[in-house]
């Protein structure tokens, strides 16, 4: 038995899951997880001593690669004068003056410490900024694990919000109304049927949580004008595409603004770190100025800050870093498609995902199609080939600047060989 599987048995008799976060579990891959001891650029390591070529940047933000030089020498500087004060400091200023000029439409930001909370009180704003009290989501998007976003489409897009977690209480549920994904009309027929009640869209301009799935051409646009039609606040979810798949995010990359935006993952460059921001009028709610609570004992936590601002103070300085993931995102993609013609291959920019489906994937109904037995399958080949890959059909993969050609073709020819499960 290796150290994994040892350190395992121990973490499932105190942890539940043995995991701090589910996505975590190998249990979809019928595996146990690798238990990791460190990480260097592409390259990550477990207490076995096994190297992989790592395909989850610890779910996003590694943009750079692990352990980037820049990046670490920031955090050793901030860490010797202390870890937190629990008060103003300069590099929130700069952290607040940067995210506004790099992302379109945002021109006030809060700091917070997750995904979760970016989301979380983003929605608050938007409702504290409309008087209403209703949030469209999409099927298959995931916006963190607060109550009124753990909801998915129950029965297509009329249904209102039905609990997806147990211990979420029905009524945090029922101002939560789910569309389809790609599916304008859908949105349309929720805000119609809602008149001057919905507060705000929100959606992951890339979906990057059901697998990948692109918006078709016009839908972010349509979203776009169904808000300023109807009143609503249009909220990007960019907590995985924001810095990701330009400076600008999607909104750049796609030429759409929201009005308010959402930041995770890469902003923090792997410390816990989450962000909202957008038009100042709709910020201008946040206490201690306007009525909407919204608070954070760590929140631009100093340490936090110093990696942040040195990894998207390299983003901007280096748009050829664009260039190459993208470059490399596009190689895996048309690669894969050459190499497995029976799957379908999806993905924007340095994010790529393989469904095992023939069905072209637009939504969450699509994305289901995929033959999750044959991905465990590939799964497991691919790890034990030295592949570190997201144990879920329904994640991405995700290429860093650390990335070679070599890796990709290496991943390829791999992908080619692995058994198909059947
Ligand atoms: C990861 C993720 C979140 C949640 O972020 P956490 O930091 O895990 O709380 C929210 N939205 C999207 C799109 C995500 O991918």
């Amino acid at each position: 038995m290796g150290r994994s599987e040892a350190l395992f048995q121990e973490a499932v008799q105190r942890m539940p899951g043995g995991v701090n976060s589910p996505v975590r579990a190998y249990q979809s891959v019928g595996l146990t997880p690798r238990f990791i001891a460190r990480a260097d650029a592409q390259q990550i390591f477990d207490v076995d001593g096994v190297a992989y070529t790592d395909y989850v940047g610890s779910w996003g933000p590694m943009i750079l690669g692990h352990n980037h030089p820049t990046v670490r020498q920031a955090v050793m500087e901030a860490v010797q004068n202390g870890l937190s004060f629990g008060a103003a400091t300069e590099n929130e200023v700069k952290m607040a003056q940067l995210v506004c000029e790099m992302v379109p439409s945002v021109e006030m930001v809060r700091m917070v410490n997750s995904g979760t909370e970016a989301v979380m009180s983003a929605v608050r704003a938007a409702r504290g900024y409309t008087h209403r009290d209703k949030v469209i989501k999409f099927a298959g998007c995931y916006h963190g694990h607060s109550d009124a976003m753990l909801v998915k489409a129950g029965s297509g897009v009329m249904t209102a919000g039905v609990p997806d977690s147990a211990g979420v209480p029905a009524a945090c549920a029922a101002d939560t109304l789910t569309a389809r994904y790609n599916h304008l009309e859908g949105v349309q027929q929720l805000f119609e049927q809602n008149k001057d009640q919905i507060a705000a869209v929100v959606i992951e301009p890339v979906a990057a949580n059901m697998g990948v799935v692109e918006p078709q051409e016009g839908f972010l646009q349509g979203l776009r004008a169904l808000c300023d039609q109807y009143g609503a606040v249009l909220i990007f979810d960019e907590v995985i595409t924001g810095f990701r798949l330009a400076p600008g995010g999607a909104q750049e990359y796609y030429g759409v603004r929201a009005d308010l935006v959402t930041f995770g993952k890469i902003i923090g460059a792997g410390m816990p770190v989450g962000a909202y921001g957008g038009r100042r009028e709709i910020m201008q709610m946040i206490a201690p100025v306007g009525s909407v609570y919204q608070a954070g004992t760590l929140s631009g936590n100093p340490v936090a800050m110093a990696a942040g601002l040195a990894q998207l103070g390299l983003l901007r300085e280096h748009p050829e870093i664009y260039q190459r993931v993208n470059l490399l995102g596009a190689r895996l993609r048309d690669g894969l498609r050459l190499a497995l013609p029976e799957c379908t291959v999806n993905g924007v920019g340095s994010l790529v995902c393989l469904f095992f489906t023939d069905q072209p994937v637009h939504d969450y109904e699509s994305a289901k199609t995929s033959d999750t037995k044959r991905f465990a399958a590939y799964f497991k080949w691919m790890l034990a080939h030295g592949i570190y890959l997201a144990p879920s059909q329904f994640e991405a993969i995700f290429l860093s600047y650390a990335h070679t050609q070599a890796d990709v073709d290496q991943f390829l020819s791999l992908a080619a060989q692995a058994p198909n499960g059947r």
